[in-house]
């Protein structure tokens, strides 16, 4: 018997249940080839069909237009900390970053290394708790882009609005894609590790607007250039086929639930539950971060000391709650309640906080 447990790991992270068996009921025939499709070429009908089907659901599921193009790349998130300074942060120009928190900060130090960078806002004196708003942010005039992060999967906090800037807007969404609704046609390119809400780690997405692609660095090393796979449809080498078809399918779950609102709807449940607890019990359960900038995704939380937190987090895990550790840069709890966590795992979330409260 499969026993499975909810998994509030961090990320890599859960995946639908109903994805996970439709992976397995196709791996060792896929719909007919009579190999899996991570035995499958790469230019193979089947393969085709999945690397069209990923893009036509992302323009879909985000609403974004022709002018869109969307990128399956390798190197995680962090790859695409260096190649956005590389592909568009010219002489004469600066790259403007939002800094709230550990993702924001390591984008920075990438752009650091290729030319002139400049902070918007940093959140950093003041422990990250908080999210600017537009009024706070300071973008040069001669900034190339300016970059956030939507969600702060480590301290807990996330952008509940698109900031209006003049310059184009670009935003890691690793943590948080497909989570809320939001105007992603604001964003000159959005990129996101598959790994948290879109499926298994390998692949990152990646969608730009037209207009910037061709603002690209040309003197770059061929796979180090957005122009090459954009121009190849991911094609140029061999990409990660079995992540890709994976996301393909997290992204047509994500449709069958309703598309994004309808996931949004779940979520927004999800996390009242558990900040409805903490709100409800401050002095045992104290959240870290400002209330207009808690993060749907990640709730960070402090016990009383930190006896209690190693025993909630141990017992937790007895009780088939698994991953509710903070990260080891901050401590804590953590509870992440990523699009393919079930209602019934928030709330098994939220009974356990009850009866440990009450127990201790
Ligand atoms: C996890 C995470 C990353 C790092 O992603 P990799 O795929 O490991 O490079 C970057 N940004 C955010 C917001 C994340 O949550």
């Amino acid at each position: 018997m499969t026993k499975r447990v909810f998994n509030f790991n961090p990320g890599p992270s859960t995946l639908p249940l109903s994805v996970l068996e439709k992976i397995q009921g196709e791996l060792l025939d896929y719909r007919g080839s009579g190999m899996s499709i991570m035995e499958s070429s790469h230019r193979s009908p089947q393969y085709d069909e999945v690397n069209e089907s990923a893009m036509a659901l992302t323009r879909e599921l985000f609403g974004l237009s022709d002018d869109y193009h969307v990128l399956f790349l390798t190197g995680g998130a962090s790859q695409q900390f260096a190649m956005i300074p590389m592909n568009f942060l010219k002489q004469g120009q600066t790259a403007s970053y939002v800094d709230t928190g550990t993702w924001s900060a390591k984008a920075i130090k990438e752009a650091q290394v290729i030319g002139e960078t400049h902070v918007a806002f940093s959140g950093k004196a003041g422990e990250y708790k908080h999210i600017p708003v537009d009024d706070e942010l300071d973008v040069p005039a001669n900034a190339a882009y300016l970059h956030i992060t939507t969600n702060n999967t480590i301290k807990g906090t996330q952008f509940h609005h698109t900031p209006k800037v003049g310059v184009p807007l670009i935003a890691d969404m690793s943590s948080d894609i497909g989570s809320m609704q939001r105007d992603h046609a604001r964003y000159s390119m959005i990129y996101a590790g598959a790994q948290k809400n879109l499926g298994s780690a390998g692949v990152t997405l990646v969608a730009m607007r037209d207009e910037l692609l061709q603002q690209s660095n040309d003197s770059l090393p061929t796979v180090l250039n957005y122009k090459t796979q954009a121009g190849k449809k991911s094609l140029y080498n061999t990409p990660p086929s079995f992540p890709i078809y994976v996301m393909n399918l997290v992204l047509e779950w994500i449709k069958e639930q309703g598309g994004v609102a309808a996931v949004e709807k779940v979520n927004a449940q999800k996390k009242d539950l558990i900040y409805g607890m903490i709100d409800e019990h401050p002095n045992f359960f104290k959240g870290t971060v400002e209330e207009a900038g808690r993060s749907w995704m990640n709730i960070t939380l402090r016990l009383p000391n930190e006896e209690l937190e190693k025993k909630f987090i141990a017992e937790a895990k007895e009780a088939g709650l698994i991953g509710l550790k903070g990260h080891r840069s901050v401590g804590g709890v953590r509870i992440s309640l990523y699009n393919a966590m079930p209602l019934a795992g928030a709330q098994a979330a939220r009974d356990f906080m009850q009866e440990f409260m009450s127990r201790v």
